[in-house]
């Protein structure tokens, strides 16, 4: 179960402000299994939040995403998605993306293969580069089945 508390220390751990669009709209993300544009969050905010301009769900949505409090997808043309990022390895997931109706599909298939292979290109880019890697993200587009049929 995704609850309350546990993005709460996290915004701390940032020195973040505890403002209200911030808290609402990680409250709303945190609770919700989809991927929602600004728009769908703005929408779903609206009567709970009557003061909480688009614009200010934009700027939060990306101060969000920087302090990896949440997940951006973007792709194509279409508007960019966001999803709450619990960190926890049980929820690790990528995505399948469909490039003609924006459908997003959630697998967690192969995901300890995964991680193996990550982990292997992560240590060897970090030797390579010195680059400290934090995260990794991956997308696959293409065309769904509804789509293609
Ligand atoms: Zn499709
Ligand atoms: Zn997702
Ligand atoms: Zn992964």
């Amino acid at each position: 179960m995704r609850g309350p508390g546990k993005w709460q220390h996290r915004l701390h751990g940032h020195g973040a402000r505890w403002t209200a669009p911030r808290s609402a709209i990680l409250e709303l993300l945190s609770r919700s299994s989809k991927h929602m544009s600004a728009k769908d969050v703005y929408g779903s905010l609206n009567r709970t939040h009557p003061g909480l301009g688009l614009t200010t769900v934009y700027r939060t949505l990306d101060l969000l995403v920087r302090m990896g409090l949440l997940n951006k997808l973007s792709f194509g043309s279409g508007e960019s998605r966001y999803e709450f990022r619990s960190g926890d390895e049980e929820t690790h997931h990528h995505h399948l993306i469909c490039m003609q109706c924006g459908k997003i599909i959630d697998y967690t298939d192969f995901v300890d293969e995964e991680l193996k292979l990550i982990k292997k290109t992560e240590d060897a880019l970090t030797r390579k580069h010195g680059f400290k890697i934090t995260d990794h993200n991956i997308e696959f587009l293409g065309i769904c089945p509804e789509c293609k049929g």
